[in-house]
C-alpha cells in the first residue's frame, strides 16, 4: 500500500464524501433532490436540471460492463507491473457510468454487459478506490 506510485484523486469539497464512502467500503452517489436522478462524478449542480439540492446515496455495487479496453502497454512506469490490465466504463444499476478496472479476472474474459460487483482496492491511507469484478455466478 505504501508502495503505490498510479495517479490519485485529490478530494475537494465536492467529492470528500464520495472519497470517505470509499473508505468505508460504501459507494455514494448523489441523488438530485429536484428530478431524483444520480449523477456521477460528484459535483454541485445536478447536470439534468441544475438543482443544488442532492443527497447521498449508497448504490447497490452492481452493474455492468458498458464498455472497456485491455491495457498492454503501461501508461506510465506506475503501470509497469500491472499489464495486461482492464480499463472500463462500468454502468452502475443506478444508471450512472464510471470509469474504474475489471480486476480478479482474465482479461480475456471480460465483454460488454457482464455483471460486475464493486470492490474497494485501499491503494494508501486515504484513498480507497472502487474497483469491479465479475458478480458471482457469472459464467467463465
Ligand atoms: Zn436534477
Amino acid at each position: 500500500m505504501a508502495n503505490y506510485e498510479g495517479p490519485l484523486p485529490r478530494p475537494d469539497k465536492d467529492s470528500e464524501p464520495y472519497w470517505e464512502g470509499t473508505r468505508r467500503h460504501e459507494l455514494l452517489l448523489q441523488q438530485c433532490s429536484a428530478c431524483r436522478r444520480f449523477r456521477f462524478y460528484p459535483r454541485s449542480l445536478c447536470p439534468f436540471c441544475f438543482s443544488d439540492g442532492f443527497d447521498w446515496r449508497a448504490a447497490t455495487g452492481r452493474g455492468s460492463v458498458y464498455s472497456f479496453t485491455v491495457v498492454h502497454r503501461a501508461p506510465s512506469p506506475a503501470f509497469r507491473d500491472k499489464v495486461p490490465y482492464v480499463l472500463a466504463l462500468i454502468e452502475l444499476e443506478e444508471g450512472v457510468r464510471m470509469m474504474s478496472n475489471v480486476v480478479d479476472c482474465d482479461p480475456a474474459r471480460v465483454r460488454i454487459g457482464m455483471p460486475v460487483v464493486v470492490v474497494f482496492d485501499a491503494v494508501t491511507d486515504e484513498i480507497t478506490l472502487p474497483k469491479f469484478k465479475p458478480a458471482p455466478g457469472t459464467p467463465p
